[in-house]
């Protein structure tokens, strides 16, 4: 009877509850060994834009080598990351990797514009974001002019809101461009924009995948565009998958796209031939 059937669900409820929790007590204690044993990489996605093919700028992504579990992606071990106290060291490394890249492909005369890092909330509210550039940068001879920071815009949104809109606004002062990630899945409004320390807006990939079937999202995007060219920023348009989609944005403006059309995210030396191949007649050093 039912009242059986309540209390069979609610044993099952806790006990997928209990059961999660542990999981996540084991990959926190999985994370805090696999942080000391290096066991994060980055993989690069390339930023086009669809007039010129040019490259603008190469968003480096988190990638987790699991001794067992293969390689796995933030969105398996970033929700840890971000309610214990890892994500600064986290980003610290992955801020190091990308600078390093980013010093590589310097070395090697590549035109990258800039390297993307995305930066976590929690490692912004840390107050340590700072230091990990200029320390980065000072290690491996990087200039500000190469590096751009991704954020999302729930961070100028929360309790800390303030305090993240003045370390950004330190960043961007230093010459780091700032542009706001997943756009239009948050609360931003878009007069907000205007106030923020900010380069640029990536149009969150759920409008670019719903470009042809619904024309809302066209007009939003088409908005997002118009928007972006008056107050003088950077649009990336994000999860570019097809060539329809592709010549529908190339119709609605001049900016910059990232996905799979042009590019999955690469290691670094897949990147490398990639850019070879896109940019043969730039000099290459060793490639
Ligand atoms: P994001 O910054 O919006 O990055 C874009 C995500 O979309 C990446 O997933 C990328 O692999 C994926 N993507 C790119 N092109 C396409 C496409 O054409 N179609 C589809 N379906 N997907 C595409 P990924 O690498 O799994 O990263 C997921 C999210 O995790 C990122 O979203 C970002 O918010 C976060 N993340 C990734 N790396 C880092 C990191 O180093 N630090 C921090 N704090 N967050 C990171
Ligand atoms: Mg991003
Ligand atoms: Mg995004
Ligand atoms: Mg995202």
């Amino acid at each position: 009877n039912s009242k059986d059937l309540g209390k069979d669900r609610w044993t099952c409820f806790t006990g997928d509850l209990k059961e999660s929790s542990d999981q996540e007590a084991t990959l926190e204690l999985d994370l805090r060994r696999a942080i000391r044993s290096d066991e994060f990489f980055l993989v690069y996605q390339p930023q086009v834009n669809l007039r010129t093919q040019e490259v603008t700028g190469i968003e480096a992504l988190v990638r987790w080598q699991h001794p067992t579990r293969g390689v796995l992606s933030p969105g398996v071990f970033l929700p840890v990351i971000e309610k214990t106290n890892l994500a600064a060291p986290l980003g610290q490394m992955v801020i190091d990797k990308a600078v390093k890249a980013a010093s590589e492909l310097e070395k090697m005369n590549v035109d990258f514009c800039r390297m993307a890092v995305n930066l976590s909330p929690s490692h912004l509210k840390s107050g340590l974001l700072m230091n990990d550039f200029i320390d980065a940068m000072t290690r491996h001879g990087v200039t500000p002019d190469k590096l751009k920071a991704e954020v999302l815009e729930s961070v100028f949104l929360d309790e800390t809101s303030n305090h993240n809109a003045l370390l950004l606004q330190e960043l961007h002062d230093l010459g780091l461009h700032i542009e706001l990630d997943d756009f239009g899945t948050g609360f931003a409004s878009l007069t907000h924009v205007a106030d923020l320390p900010i380069n640029g807006l990536k149009i969150d990939r759920s409008f670019t995948a719903k470009l042809l079937t619904d024309q809302k999202k066209e007009i939003v995007i088409n908005h997002l565009i118009h928007l972006a060219r008056s107050l003088d920023i950077n649009v990336v348009c994000e999860g570019v998958e097809t060539d329809a989609q592709f010549d529908r944005l190339r119709m609605m403006g001049n900016f910059s796209v990232q996905g799979y059309l042009i590019a999955r995210p690469m290691t670094f030396d897949h990147l490398t031939d990639w850019l070879a191949s896109v940019q043969g007649d730039i000099a290459f050093n060793g490639v």
